[in-house]
């Protein structure tokens, strides 16, 4: 059996489509620009590149951007500051803080001081809050999470009922993907790096979802056959063959998975586009809800 691929990038360009339709109508009958302001501290130059790739996407769809950037020395407070000004700003409806934060600062803090309605994000601990508890919808969900939970709808995998196994169990992709699958009512089972006998468990899944960092780990020999695996993992492996010196992975042994599992991501091209995307349809969802239009919330 091969499995079939499950087209991030082309459900993220889908998407992408919609959201420029969605934004000019609401440019046409409200007058209405979505803003996202993507905050910078340092120089880091992969957080430079994801900021770049963001507000260019946001042009393409016809978001506004602002893209302030703090000096790597500068003081807690004065991000903080920074927050403040752009939650006080009536034309910014979302607000990015790119992490990781140079070391000095409490992230924690930073992203406190975002205003809960602009926290496109969803990284704020009341939104994650509200998250994981029954019957509360958050403001706002993760970018990652949503979007693995939009492939899945898109490809036509109920999720209702089915054994959903993740791996990995971060505040930014395992825990909050884990709690959107329990909200569809999945049965989650979430693994770590303390979980005994990984295989094992990732044998029981239906949906397999894979968020650890590490290049290649998940083996056929782990998977279901027929389970639909979704690979979230972005590691670099040493490739003399390529120019750069490397090519990407993902944390599932594609070539081995797609042979036992019945629908798989790629890497790249499966989870990493649809991060971008979901990013787009909150900061459009934090502008109609702004304005009081409806559709200014996410489904639970
Ligand atoms: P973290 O390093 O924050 O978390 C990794 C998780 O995996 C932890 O919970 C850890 O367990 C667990 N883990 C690590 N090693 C093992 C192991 N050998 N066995 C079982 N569990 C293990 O990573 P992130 O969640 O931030 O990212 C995961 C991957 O996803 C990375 O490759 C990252 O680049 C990628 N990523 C991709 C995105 C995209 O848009 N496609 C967005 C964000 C991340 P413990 O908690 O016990 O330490």
């Amino acid at each position: 059996m091969t499995a079939q691929l499950i087209d991030g990038k082309g459900i993220a360009k889908t998407i992408q489509a919609e959201l420029t339709q969605e934004v000019a109508e609401l440019r046409e009958k409200y007058g209405l620009v979505p803003g996202l302001a993507t905050v910078l501290v340092g120089e880091n130059p992969a957080s430079q590149t994801y900021v770049r790739m963001k507000r260019k996407r946001c042009a393409e769809v016809g978001i506004h951007t602002i893209g302030p950037v703090l000096p790597k020395d500068a003081t807690q407070e004065e991000v903080e500051a920074l927050v403040r000004e752009l939650n006080a700003n009536p034309a910014i409806h979302g607000i990015l803080v790119q992490l990781p934060l140079p070391s000095h600062l409490h992230e924690e803090a930073v992203l406190n001081a975002i205003s809960l309605e602009k926290d496109v994000d969803g990284f704020h601990p009341v939104n994650i809050g509200r998250l994981a508890m029954k019957h509360r919808t958050p403001l706002f969900a993760p970018c990652t999470p949503s979007g693995i939970i939009e492939l899945l709808d898109r490809t036509g995998v109920s999720i209702e009922g089915q054994e959903a196994v993740v791996l990995g169990r971060s505040n930014i992709v395992g825990l909050p993907v884990s709690m959107l699958l329990l909200k569809r009512n999945a049965t989650v089972t979430i693994c770590h790096s303390r979980t005994r006998d990984l295989p094992a468990i990732t044998r029981r899944a239906d949906i397999l979802v894979a968020a650890v960092g590490r290049a290649e780990m998940v083996k056929a020999d782990w998977v279901k056959p027929g389970a639909v695996v979704i690979d979230v993992g972005i590691n670099r492996v040493d490739d003399p063959t390529r120019k750069r010196g490397y090519r990407l992975v993902g944390d599932v042994d594609f070539a081995e998975v797609q042979e036992v599992a019945g629908w798989i991501t790629p890497v790249p091209g499966g989870v990493g586009p649809m991060t971008i995307a979901m990013l787009l349809r909150n900061t459009i969802i934090g502008a109609k809800r702004a304005a009081g239009i409806e559709g200014g919330r996410i489904e639970s």
